[in-house]
Formats: structure tokens, C-alpha cells, sequence
């Protein structure tokens, strides 16, 4: 089994074209048995960290009711993680009641600091996480190497919030993975994922810190339907190292718990899946 705990549809405001149909064809292309999917829609802020103009903004909630509808024609197969907008909206009562209406199909809140141009202990963020704590859903948060994003923010969200699990995605994106792998060190309810992130990382959190920690995440269909194959340029992806070299380099039970055994438990999808 795989799932994929890092999935995209929407965000064509910042330039992105993912959809509904390139996840389902991707899926059954490459074996993806579930998908943990958020909607890009809700990006704050442009690749230049620039607030998009009024019009492209579209709200948390129309977002969320975007993946909810997804989810809704596919639960076996597809998981919803609310992208939340902390720096032009914070909660309100209607994106409170679309976690609690449709709690069976939410399994993680998103947190983008750099598309929300936003640090994750941020007051404005603070409350998202209280509500993750609420809902008991774990915290996936984009992680790269700018003020916002760094790693080490969610690392500090972690521990001011013991009880909630939060994960690194990307370990740090554009990064030698370094100063994600110490974090992971250093917080138990601290996790990374593997969206762009070589395996010999993956392996090195293996062995320092065991095979629980660390989830597949891909990014799909961001390369296109062939993201876990190669990209537009016809060049091969690092997942495929994942699907193909990861098993022969770990043991099975360890390979068995990044590729789904360790999100059936965080994301609590284990009722879910047949
Ligand atoms: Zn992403």
C-alpha cells in the first residue's frame, strides 16, 4: 500500500495547473492507494511574496469546499487537509463548522507559511493550531530556507503544542535537509515528510531516529500526471528511487511504515482504508 500524505489541486492564481483528474489518473497510473489532498487555491501570496489582488484571492472555506466535494465522490481514496489563510482571514465559524460537518473525510490542517507569507507561530497562526488540537488533526506545514518558512518555526510550534503532531514537509526545500533532520532530534511530536527530499536523507532519519517519523509526500500533480515518474522535461523524479531503490536499502518493516503505515497512525486513517 502507499499513501501519499502530500497532494495538490488548485492554485492556478500562483501559476499552478493541478486538478482533480491528474490526482485520480496519477493514482491509478502509479499504484497511490490514498491521497491526503489540500487545495492550493488558498495561497496568499505569489512566488514573489507578493498578496494576490482581491480577485484571485478565493476563500478558506470555498477551498475547503472544493477538496471536501473531491473527497466526498472518492472517501476510500482521497483524505482532505484544510489550507488555511491566517494572513487575509483567520477562523471563522463557517470554516470551523466545515472541519466539524465533514470531520470523517478532514485528516490534517495545512499551514503554508510561504504562501501565506506567514511564520507558523505567528499569533494569527496560533489559533489554526488550536483548532488542529481540537479536531485532532495533525499540522502539515511547507518548510524551505526563508524567514517565514524555516524549519525551525514549526519546531518551536511543536513545542508550544506537545499534544499535536506537525510535519516538515519538504525537510527544508532548497536545503541540505541538515538543519530538519537535527529538528527531528529534538521534538518528539516532530515529523518530516519526503516531497523533494533525496532519499539518502530519508535513509539517514531512518537511522538516527527510526522508521517513524517520516511520511511519503510527492507534491503531485504539481510535475503533472507524471510527477512520480519524471518531470515536464522528461527527466526522472526522485520518487521513483522511493518506489524502486528504498526497498532494497531499508528494512521492509521500516520501508512499510514511511510509505503508509506511520500516516494510517498520525493522520488516523486506519478506519478509512479497507
Ligand atoms: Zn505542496
Amino acid at each position: 500500500m502507499i499513501i501519499d500524505t502530500h497532494v495538490h489541486i488548485g492554485g492556478e492564481a500562483v501559476g499552478f495547473h493541478m486538478n482533480e483528474d491528474m490526482v485520480l489518473e496519477a493514482m491509478d497510473k502509479y499504484g497511490i492507494d490514498f491521497s491526503v489532498v489540500s487545495n492550493s487555491d488558498a495561497g496568499e501570496v505569489d512566488h514573489q511574496q507578493k498578496l494576490l489582488p482581491k480577485e484571485l484571492q478565493v476563500s478558506q472555506e470555498d477551498a475547503l469546499r472544493r477538496a471536501i466535494r473531491f473527497a466526498r465522490k472518492h472517501p476510500k481514496r482521497i483524505g482532505v487537509a484544510p489550507w488555511i489563510k491566517p494572513l487575509t482571514q483567520g477562523i471563522t465559524k463557517e470554516l470551523e463548522d466545515l472541519i466539524s460537518d465533514n470531520k470523517d473525510i478532514i485528516c490534517a490542517l495545512k499551514v503554508h507559511p510561504y504562501h501565506s507569507h506567514i511564520q507558523p507561530t505567528d499569533e494569527r497562526v496560533l489559533p489554526y493550531i488550536e483548532l488542529a488540537e481540537k479536531y485532532d488533526l495533525p499540522v502539515i506545514s511547507h518548510t524551505g530556507h526563508d524567514e517565514d518558512d524555516s524549519p525551525v518555526h514549526l519546531y518551536e510550534a511543536a513545542k508550544l503544542f506537545p499534544k499535536v503532531s506537525f510535519v516538515m514537509v519538504h525537510m527544508g526545500l532548497g536545503t541540505d535537509n541538515r538543519e530538519a533532520l537535527e529538528l527531528l532530534g529534538k521534538a518528539d511530536n516532530l515529523y518530516g515528510d519526503t516531497t523533494w527530499v533525496p532519499m539518502g536523507t530519508t535513509i539517514e532519519a531512518v537511522e538516527r531516529y527510526g522508521s517513524k517519523r517520516i511520511f511519503f509526500g510527492s507534491d503531485m500533480p504539481i510535475d503533472g500526471v507524471d510527477t512520480y515518474g519524471h518531470n515536464p522535461r522528461g527527466e526522472r523524479s526522485l520518487y521513483q528511487d522511493y518506489f524502486h531503490e528504498l526497498p532494497k536499502r531499508i528494512s521492509r518493516e521500516a520501508y512499510e511504515d514511511i510509505m503508509y503505515k506511520n500516516a494510517l497512525r498520525v493522520f488516523h486513517l486506519k478506519d478509512r482504508i479497507d
